[in-house]
């Protein structure tokens, strides 16, 4: 049998009119803002309209540590959706949206796969409801009116070497992460060094996805520092008065964008924030949203879940005040092999020694999820076609001794179909098991006792080491009152250590601290270990060299 792409099969999808799509979420039609055929935003005040309503139950999708065989969470968290939908519970998708950067660099696109994805793929891939512009747009607005401040006497003594703002686009272009701007003499402008960010990594992003209204929102632009001034005092976008024209150019974005799955599901895919320098996961308004329409929201969020789950706990979840009430943890065979110690090119061939060599990357994934967060896990084991049942009766063997239960996970062959042991374990478990979910560290604790708290607690390191720029960086943020933030760890993904080499489950590192930077309009304190790209390059030889159109308009080439 030849295997379809997933283009091939979300091209063959027969779609629902948004409108019906709407109607079975149990959205008002005066609620819904179509954007063309089978997209639309909804309006975020139908949220104030259904406040009385009880919350759905919350179900996150995370993972074990990724690797470069591919976990698959967005794929299981679709066709997690659909089972849901198959077993006739009202259940709402939440996912983010994504970038292009990914999309024509090596990742190719980000709305599932098989037959479990959300459609129309092509738009939701590319420029969809023009969100990454209008991030972009108010990104570089910021970044205009600090240059212009300056360049008409800068009242407010903005020190040009240490403005932290930078400039967005929503591309992988290396050219632009170091730039020296504003050259040419006086008239134009004042000569400086200058960056681009990839626009999923601008602040703005995180600060839309965490907002709750268009009233916060606005309250936490104008919060953002821009940089600092010569006697060191952080200036805002408030004190540049940018925030009111920036909230302007985000009316809409702020809005979640309803799509369906290939078997209808309603999905809300709204913002996509970087999973190290902000918090990895759709916006707030979209999983508030749905909490109010359906019975079980299923979302996901990125990474491994020492980075997205943590994340999505301590930081969206503290924030909005969510109470999630199951994880599902998704593994692979492979991918735990690949922890094992096993080459790329022979993840297909058996091997029990390898996967029990890989497993406490999934173990120690588990016993975050279920003793350091107290929630109830599933572990979801996405099935490929090479994986042998010993190997799969020894994931289920290793889970069962922690007391988690193991559902296979045939969605991208089956889609919903394949998902329904999955939904049914993680319905019981919500059922069954105590909830005992509470962010690891108070507000007040200090700013290096969470990072020490997560680091030891989340990652299992022994210790954590403060360079100097670091140490003197946390005293200021302390010192300006930024102390009571969440932190956001910006780390590897690939590791529970900072070293993305020590695969599988780590023991005795150390997570050392290179420096830390405040995003005061989302509202976290990002901890860098490491150097973390906030604008990726192209492969050699970039997925989007085999993307094209044809004469009637027709996508192929992404998959
Ligand atoms: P993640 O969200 O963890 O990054 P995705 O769900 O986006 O992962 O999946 C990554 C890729 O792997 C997609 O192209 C998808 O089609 C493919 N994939 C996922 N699950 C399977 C599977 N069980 N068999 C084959 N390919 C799969
Ligand atoms: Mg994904």
């Amino acid at each position: 049998m030849k295997i379809k792409s997933d283009i091939q099969i979300a091209q063959e999808a027969q779609m629902q009119p948004i409108a019906s799509i709407a109607e079975k979420a149990g959205i008002p039609a005066d609620s819904l803002e179509p954007y063309g055929r089978t997209k639309a935003k909804v309006d975020n005040n139908l949220l104030d309209s259904l406040q009385d309503r009880p919350n759905g139950k919350l179900i996150l999708v995370t993972a074990i540590s990724p690797t470069p065989a591919g976990e698959g969470k967005t794929t299981t968290s679709v066709g997690l959706a659909d089972a849901f939908g198959k077993l006739e519970k009202k259940v709402m998708l939440c996912l983010r949206e994504p970038s292009l950067g990914p999309v024509f660099g090596i990742k190719g696109g980000a709305a599932g796969g098989g037959y479990a994805q959300v459609v129309p793929m092509e738009d939701i891939n590319l420029h969809f409801t023009g969100d990454m512009h209008a991030i972009s747009a108010a990104n570089n607005l910021l970044a205009a009116m600090i240059d212009n401040h300056i360049y008409h006497g800068n009242e407010l003594g903005i020190d040009p070497r240490r403005i932290t703002w930078k400039r967005c686009v929503d591309m992988n272009d290396r050219q632009l992460r170091f730039v020296v701007d504003g050259l040419g003499g006086r008239v134009n402008g004042t000569p400086r060094e200058d960056g681009y960010d990839i626009t999923v990594a601008s602040e703005i992003m995180a600060v839309l996805c965490l907002a709750q209204d268009l009233e916060d929102l606005k309250a936490r632009l104008a919060r953002i520092v821009v940089g600092y001034t010569y006697d060191d005092q952080p200036v805002t976008a408030g004190d540049l008065k940018a925030h009111g024209a920036m909230t302007a150019l985000l009316k809409d974005a702020i809005k979640p964008n309803l799509v369906q799955t290939l078997e209808h599901t309603p999905a809300f895919v709204h913002g996509g924030p970087f999973a190290n320098i902000a918090h990895g996961c759709n916006s707030v308004m979209a999983t508030r949203l749905a909490l109010k329409l359906a019975d079980y929201v299923v979302t996901e969020a990125g990474f491994g879940a020492d980075l997205g789950a943590e994340k999505f706990f301590d930081i969206k979840c503290r924030m909005a005040g969510l109470k999630p009430d199951a994880v599902v943890i998704v593994a692979t065979v492979r991918a735990l092999k690949h922890h094992g110690g096993v080459e790329k090119a022979r993840l297909g061939e058996e091997n029990l020694e390898a996967l029990e060599k890989g497993l406490p990357n999934l173990l120690h994934h588990i016993e975050n999820i279920t003793k350091v967060f107290g929630l109830p896990a599933v572990v979801a084991v996405n099935r490929f076609p090479t994986d042998t049942q010993a190997e799969l009766d020894l994931v289920e063997h290793r889970c069962g001794e922690l007391g988690v239960p193991v559902a296979l996970s045939e969605v991208w062959e089956k889609g919903g179909a394949g998902g329904i042991q999955l939904a049914q374990k993680v319905m019981d478990v919500i059922e069954r098991m105590e909830n005992h979910f509470a962010p690891i560290y108070p507000d007040e604790m200090p700013l290096r006792d969470k990072i020490r708290t997560v680091a030891q607690k989340v990652y299992g390191a022994s210790d954590v080491r403060f360079e100097p720029a670091a140490d003197r960086e946390l005293d200021k943020l302390e010192h300006l009152g930024f102390g009571d933030l969440p932190v956001c760890m910006a780390k590897t993904q690939y590791s529970f250590s900072d070293d993305k080499d020590k695969l599988g489950w780590p023991k005795d590192f150390t997570i050392t601290v290179r420096g830390v930077k405040v995003s005061a309009g989302a509202g976290f304190v990002v901890a860098l270990t490491g150097s973390i790209m906030t604008m990726p390059g192209l492969p050699k030889a970039p997925a989007a060299q085999a993307i094209d159109v044809d004469a009637s308009g027709r996508i192929t080439g992404l998959f």
